[in-house]
């Protein structure tokens, strides 16, 4: 295979040096035809093969010692229009023709790469103002339109002046986790958040999360609990604060995606050096097409109903970023209609 490439690569000087070689013979045989007067074709073949085989060598060592030169130049000089390097552009000129093209090729793969990733970037970008502009609106518009109403003259009835109050005070909150969420987005993205890792009772955390939630639960007539009686600790080595936060947006999520009477169900499987922690519920569940984007921010299957229940499709993102920070893993496997089991793992700690 080699051998058929660096013939197509010398087949220009191959051809080239033949053909000057050809005429050069053929010249030779017509001036030696006619001023010699005892012309014999097996005396000439011998008396000048030699000499033609050596001109054509010479023909071709000359012809492609100058094509390479060329491409060699041209090479060199794209390898410095393209690389910003200036310790390539010291270099290069001491390389051979293959190392040359070697270099012009990578160089050629890492700009489609950078220009695809800007490209992907860009399109990131302007869907996220997009999202962010959007998710914004909605509570800005609720707030201006109930103060509006107020300095209309709402404000004079004391009953429809406190609704309207606490209406726009919800959308404020709202506001403010919208870019509290964001904020902690950017702060993971951009490396700053890092996780602080220590020793804390998973069992324990996740009993904080199902009192702190209670009261949802109640309302949405979904009962939280254990897939069996965990009477001894599990320690695990993470983050409390984050992993609370992880266990909080998955439970809530269960409540706000569930059905009337459902459950949620917690289960920690332990073993050598992970803790596997699974969320189960069995509610609306979510249809395949949609989980490879679950995890996106501002994503959500159903935008009205998620919308209705305050949620601005940031929860799992979040999540994800947490886990990740953890250099843990998070999956998501769901049956529409049937529910949704959300896995990930933490570092066990071993005493
Ligand atoms: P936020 O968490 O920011 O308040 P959200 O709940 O809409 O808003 P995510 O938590 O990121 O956003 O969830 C994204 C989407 O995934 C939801 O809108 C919902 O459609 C779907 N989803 C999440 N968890 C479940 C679940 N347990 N069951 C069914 N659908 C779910
Ligand atoms: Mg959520």
């Amino acid at each position: 295979m080699s051998f058929i490439l660096k013939l197509t690569r010398y087949k220009y000087s191959l051809r080239f040096s033949l053909l000057i070689t050809l005429i050069f013979g053929l010249f030779y045989f017509i001036s030696n035809s006619i001023f010699k007067n005892t012309f014999i074709l097996s005396d000439f073949i011998l008396e000048y093969f030699i000499i033609l085989l050596s001109l054509f060598v010479i023909f071709f060592f000359i012809i492609q010692w100058n094509i390479e030169r060329i491409v060699k130049k041209d090479i060199i000089r794209l390898i410095k229009e393209i690389s910003k390097d200036t310790d390539l552009n010291n270099n290069i000129s001491n390389l051979n023709l293959d190392a040359a093209t070697i270099d012009l090729i990578k160089l050629i793969q890492a700009r489609t790469t950078e220009i695809n990733v800007l490209k992907d970037q860009d399109t990131y970008r302007k869907e996220f103002l997009g999202n962010v502009s959007h998710e914004l609106k909605t509570p800005l518009f609720t707030i201006q339109g109930y103060i509006l109403t107020l300095l209309d003259g709402a404000l004079k009835d004391k009953s429809v002046r406190d609704k309207y109050l606490k209406r726009a005070a919800k959308g404020v909150d709202r506001l403010i986790n919208i870019v509290l969420d964001l904020d902690l987005i950017t702060q993971f993205e951009s490396g700053i958040k890092i996780v602080d890792k220590k020793k804390f009772d998973i069992v324990e955390l996740v009993q904080n999360v199902f009192d702190l939630i209670e009261i949802e639960s109640e309302k949405s007539n979904i009962s939280l609990i254990y897939d069996k009686n965990y009477s001894k600790p599990i320690y695990v080595f993470a983050d409390e604060e984050r992993i609370l936060q992880v266990l909080t947006n998955l439970l809530v999520n269960s409540l706000k995606y569930g059905i009337d009477g459902g459950r949620t169900e917690v289960s920690l499987v332990r073993n050598d050096d992970k803790v596997l922690i699974r969320v189960s519920d069995d509610g609306i569940g979510i249809s395949k097409e949609h989980i490879p984007r679950l995890f996106e921010r501002f994503y959500r299957v159903d935008a009205t109903r998620s919308r209705k229940k305050g949620g601005s499709g940031l929860g799992l993102s979040i999540v994800k970023h947490i886990i990740e920070a953890h250099s843990e893993n998070i999956s998501v496997e769901s049956e529409y209609g049937k529910g949704t089991t959300f896995s990930f793992t933490l570092e066990y700690f071993k005493s």
